[in-house]
């Protein structure tokens, strides 16, 4: 069975997180109303974010080819001795907005969930091993997500960074439990950035060894 074009469409972006049959259809309508260059833009706009865009090879953001390391791993005037582990780009992105982190980023592309069947990639923790060793840091903030997942998420990437001589920290107060670092407000995610704990010292509180 052919669908319309119409029904194609809402179809698509129906698939849209947060965006039911409703807004999709919303969404169709309202793009049949704009003049055609709109929509030219959007589908070459989503073209080219499709084809021209890789991960960044050192921190995993999203760039070109041609800008490769990305702009914040080739920034001069990034504090160097400070790395971020976040779970996506999503969650570097809301960071970045905050303006209250200065230092470069590892993005793990994944997070663990056992329920969901979802785990790191083994490659991308070896990328940060070396990364880590490689590089001058002084500290790496495992900034994971409060929630179960991300806890699961912070023990392996913590367990990883076992034999690094370097601190490691992680995320205090300020996230709400089961919230998420992508939707975090400015002021929260700098409350959380000022409080973070010694990632190994809360490891041993909490009992696991
Ligand atoms: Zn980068």
């Amino acid at each position: 069975m052919t669908r319309g074009p119409l029904e194609q469409t809402v179809r698509l972006l129906g698939k849209l997180p947060g965006v039911g049959e409703k807004t999709a259809r919303r969404f169709a309508l309202y793009i049949l109303q704009q003049p055609r260059t709109f929509t030219r833009e959007l589908a070459s706009a989503l073209l080219e974010l499709r084809e021209q865009t890789i991960p960044c090879s050192v921190c995993g953001n999203i760039t070109t080819e041609e800008e490769d390391p990305c702009p914040i791993c080739s920034d001069p005037l990034r504090d160097r001795s400070m790395l971020c582990v976040l779970e996506s780009v999503e969650d570097m992105l809301s960071f970045e907005q905050s303006g209250a982190y200065s230092g470069l980023y590892f993005i793990l592309g994944g997070r663990v969930s056992p329920l969901d069947g979802e785990d790191l990639d083994p490659k991308r923790i070896d990328a940060l091993k070396e990364y880590v060793v490689s590089g001058a840091f002084t500290e790496v903030i495992i900034a994971t997500n409060p929630r179960v997942e991300g806890d699961l998420t912070f023990f392996t990437v913590l367990d990883a960074l076992d034999d690094c001589d370097v601190k490691v920290t992680r995320l205090a107060f300020g996230l709400p439990l089961g919230g998420s670092i992508g939707y975090a407000d400015r002021v929260t995610l700098h409350a959380s950035l000022e409080s973070r704990v010694d990632a190994r010292q809360h490891d041993k509180k909490t009992g696991r060894e």
